[in-house]
């Protein structure tokens, strides 16, 4: 576990303007970090291309500066670090961790238990060995359990391998996936402290296994409520996708406050209002758990 200074960030997906749901996870860590009087960076997961919609970069920085966000130090951009990728595949290579999967989801879904995340990928190339070629790029993962405590939803265990199986770390059309980018990339900044939508809580495992064969430190986890709000109502979707109005920023701001557990701020005039009361009044004790999560 990392020891010192307390460094945070914010990781969207460009895929569209900042919604609800990215916007309690931006105050959420901002929060924490800024409670530890650490810092905060921001990184544009831009990763995926088809993913990638045009311009939605820009909107989410836009929008984070107009809410009163300051960051610390420059944007990473996960598009502009493919040779630190490579290199970290090229790093499992040599451990002899990753094999060439050639299999169709077909194959696979005939044949697979449903893990956490979809079909457990039962092996079937295991042993293959890693060709140049357009094939999807697994990593060999141990069959043991990873354990973590999560300072939002208490203590986390499984086992990946029975629970995802060996998973892609780049897809067979050569892109990097989001486990692999985000394991290299919240090293390369420093990141001591990962806080995030639970909706990532089953992911966690499988960085940490990916961390531990990159040689990298596994940073402290705090995954926010996603399914419910305050009041243990379940949100849908579509109130967790709308955009939000950036022209806007006081209510959406005390709404992410509310859905993350936190008093009632009384009245409120300003976003700077708003950022002196939250920066006071802020702890982390306070945001609910995740109900009816199963790790
Ligand atoms: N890019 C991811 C998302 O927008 C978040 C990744 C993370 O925080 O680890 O859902
Ligand atoms: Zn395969």
């Amino acid at each position: 576990m990392p020891a010192g200074p307390y460094r945070g960030r914010f990781a969207p997906t460009p895929s569209g303007p900042l919604h609800f749901g990215s916007l309690v996870a931006a105050l959420g860590s901002y929060l924490e970090a800024r409670g530890h009087g650490g810092e905060w960076l921001l990184r544009i997961e831009d990763v995926d291309p088809p993913r990638v919609v045009a311009g939605a970069a820009d909107v989410i920085l836009r929008t984070l500066e107009a809410f009163g966000f300051e960051w610390d130090g420059p944007v990473l951009y996960q598009s502009r670090r493919q040779a630190a990728y490579r290199d970290a595949l090229e790093r499992l290579r040599r451990e002899d961790l990753i094999y060439a999967c050639t299999c169709s989801r077909k194959r696979i879904a005939a044949s697979a238990r449903r893990g956490v995340d979809g079909p457990v990928y039962p092996g079937h190339c295991r042993g293959r060995p890693l060709e140049r070629e357009a094939v999807a790029v697994r990593l060999r993962v141990p069959d043991r359990r990873i354990v973590f405590d999560d300072a939002g939803q208490g203590r986390v265990a499984c086992n990946v391998a029975a629970e995802c199986g060996d998973f892609v770390v780049r897809r067979a059309d050569g892109v990097f996936t989001y486990q692999l980018a985000v394991v290299v990339d919240d090293a390369a900044q420093g990141i001591t402290h990962v806080v995030r939508g639970a909706d990532l809580l089953a992911s966690t495992p499988r960085q940490i296994v990916l961390q531990q064969a990159l040689d990298l430190p596994t940073p402290h986890y705090l995954h926010l409520p996603v399914v419910l709000d305050a009041h243990g109502d379940k949100l849908s979707k579509q109130t967790l996708a709308q955009p939000i109005d950036r022209r806007a920023p006081l209510p959406a701001l005390i709404a992410a406050w509310d859905f993350l557990g936190q008093p009632p701020p009384g009245r409120l005039d300003s976003v700077q209002e708003f950022w002196s009361m939250a920066l006071a009044g802020w702890s982390a004790s306070r945001i609910p758990r995740v109900r009816g999560y199963r790790p």
